[in-house]
């Protein structure tokens, strides 16, 4: 298994709390995540239940990160940096989305546009941390062909 990364940073933590998803509004969240950033469900530390969650939701996700709902944010990578990486552009977009709906109805990204936006930053620049959710994940490509 590669880097897992749990924060209690605060506009991650608050979308966590609202048991909301992020949407993908933002072309820096179609690169790095892949699409919204899902809620797993509420879990209480101390039994696998956490752990199984957090897998759970990641298989049907691109995304290398899920906000626990009344919980905050948890991460995965290939390695301990990629998913410190993703905790940090979680809580840049958790808290510019949160901005943008003070200001009225963000805008979506179309889908279309969203896979290709992902695709041209996870292959062609390979710096994703997509890898390393897969590598955690294995059944989420798999799950993902299955219903593309
Ligand atoms: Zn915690």
């Amino acid at each position: 298994m590669g880097g897992v990364v749990h924060t209690h940073s605060t506009y991650a933590t608050a979308w966590a709390a609202r048991g909301e998803e992020i949407p993908c509004v933002l072309t820096m969240m179609a690169d790095e995540f892949g699409g919204p950033v899902p809620v797993g469900p509420f879990a209480i530390i101390g039994d696998d239940s956490i752990g199984r969650g957090i897998v759970d939701t990641l298989a049907g996700s691109r995304s290398p990160a899920v906000l626990m709902r009344n919980h905050g944010p948890f991460t995965v990578g290939r390695d301990a940096e990629a998913a410190v990486k993703a905790a940090v552009m979680l809580e840049e977009v958790a808290r510019t989305v949160h901005a943008a709906r003070q200001l009225g109805e963000p805008l979506p990204i179309d889908p279309a546009a969203v896979d290709r936006l992902y695709d041209r930053y996870q292959n062609v620049y390979g710096q994703g941390s997509a890898d390393g959710a897969d590598a955690v994940n294995g059944p989420a490509t798999n799950a993902e062909e299955a219903h593309a």
